[in-house]
């Protein structure tokens, strides 16, 4: 029999939305006539905006007729489809980018998995507590870890806990780290690194000869002046970091699929005898191996995002989605919760009320109010104590899961 690949058998079972399914649809088989909310989940609810959907439908016809159909397209995307996103989304930053640095692919969260292709396996990684599973995870499947101990740290990889203590702003790790995950805004506590806070992190990897991977899947949720979009609008980032930034929560594309990573050419690493080589050359030629492209009529649907019709459309379905944060940030606050995040993401991190575990609120929330939002401890050991709502959701029943909760634990 083949020899399979231990490692995956480190992980634990995905154990947190399971749970969160089994807990419902116990809670609906005795009350079926509740009224059950659900605020627990990271995917968009509306439709895709009109000028999308039409460059979507283009997009396929022009599959349909000799002249204008296309085949495989290059691997890392199509230069249209570049040339926009370096004009209308970096370039307003004061970000300029080559087209080279540029690769688009089918959604983020693989990119930011695959990225551990080019890097040696003795690199050590930093990642934030909570954080998106994808980021340990990729780290435990690849043999980067050991075991994982009974609070579900895994051997090796060195966390840095988000709290309201450290204020969501960890402090640099004390050992050497090699990899540095950061993700702002933060999913899952909404909140946003500043300007000052990120060319802190820049200078540390600069002086640490660390490479930061910057996670900016939220960044069109930012309605603050100030607050940086990419890690590029920060002096000295070009040198270390590589940025990932997706379709999926801006434009609704979860289903769709497409996102983009940016590998400056500047950025370097270094072989075994230490010489410096591109990170941008090894994934290139990781995604040209591994991966054909995103679809044309993707490719298209993504670039009328950025239309001028496109993105006033797109950008009123994001502050739909901002209105619902704002409606449960500032009532949840009202009742007396404590709240994070959901100013510049459109997800809400709690305090639980009482010092109640995050699995107890849960349960008394569904319970008691038909709501469901996800436990923080689910995202890891320092969530515990903490819960995120989000904001994805018809506003009908944002307003409807506020005042239930404001009447249980409001003033
Ligand atoms: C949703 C999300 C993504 C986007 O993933 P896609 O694969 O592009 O859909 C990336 N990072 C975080 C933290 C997310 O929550």
């Amino acid at each position: 029999m083949a020899r399979l690949n231990d490692n995956y058998l480190k992980l634990k079972a995905g154990y947190l939305f399971p749970e969160i399914g089994r807990r419902v649809s116990e809670f609906t088989t005795a009350h079926p006539d509740a009224k059950v909310i659900r605020l627990g989940i990271g995917d968009v609810t509306k439709p895709l905006v009109p000028a999308v959907l039409k460059a979507f439908h283009d997009g396929v016809d022009d599959m349909a007729k000799g002249e204008t159909f296309h085949g495989y397209g290059p691997e890392q995307g199509y230069g249209w489809l570049i040339e926009t996103i370096i004009d209308k989304a970096y370039k307003p930053l004061g970000v300029s980018l080559k087209t080279s640095e540029v690769f688009i692919s089918d959604g983020s969260k693989c990119d930011c998995a695959n990225i551990l292709d080019i890097f040696d396996l003795s690199c050590k990684v930093a990642i934030g507590d909570p954080v998106y599973p994808v980021y340990n995870d990729t780290n435990v499947m690849v043999g980067r870890t050991g075991e994982a101990d009974e609070q579900g740290y895994y051997e090796n990889i060195v966390y840095m806990p988000y709290t309201a203590e450290n204020n969501f702003a960890p402090a640099y790790p004390e050992e050497k780290v090699d990899i540095i995950y950061l993700c702002f805004p933060n999913n899952p506590t909404g909140t946003v690194a500043t300007r000052e806070q990120l060319q802190g992190w820049v200078d540390y990897a600069i002086k640490n000869d660390a490479v930061i991977f910057y996670d900016a899947a939220y960044e069109a949720f930012i309605p603050e002046p100030g607050i940086p979009h990419s890690i590029y609008e920060i002096a000295g980032a070009e040198k270390c970091a590589i940025e990932f930034r997706s379709f999926s929560k801006t434009a609704g594309f979860t289903g769709v699929r497409c996102g983009l990573t940016v590998v400056p050419e500047e950025l370097m690493g270094t072989t075994k005898d230490g010489e410096k080589v591109s990170l941008n050359k090894l994934w290139n030629r990781r995604q040209s191996t591994k991966f054909n492209g995103v679809s044309y009529p993707v490719q298209k649907a993504a670039q009328a995002v950025y239309s001028d019709e496109g993105w006033a459309q797109v950008k009123e379905v994001i502050d739909y989605y901002m209105e619902n944060a704002r409606i449960i940030r500032e009532g949840l606050t009202e009742a007396g919760i404590q709240c994070y995040g959901g100013v510049n993401a459109p997800y809400i991190w709690l305090k639980t009320p009482e010092g109640m575990s995050s699995w107890d609120f849960f349960d008394k929330l569904l319970n008691e109010c038909f709501v469901v939002g996800t436990p923080g401890s689910g995202f890891g050991p320092s969530g515990e104590g903490y819960f995120r709502l989000s904001a994805f959701g018809d506003r009908e029943n944002v307003e409807t899961a506020v005042a239930r909760i404001r009447e249980k634990w409001g003033k």
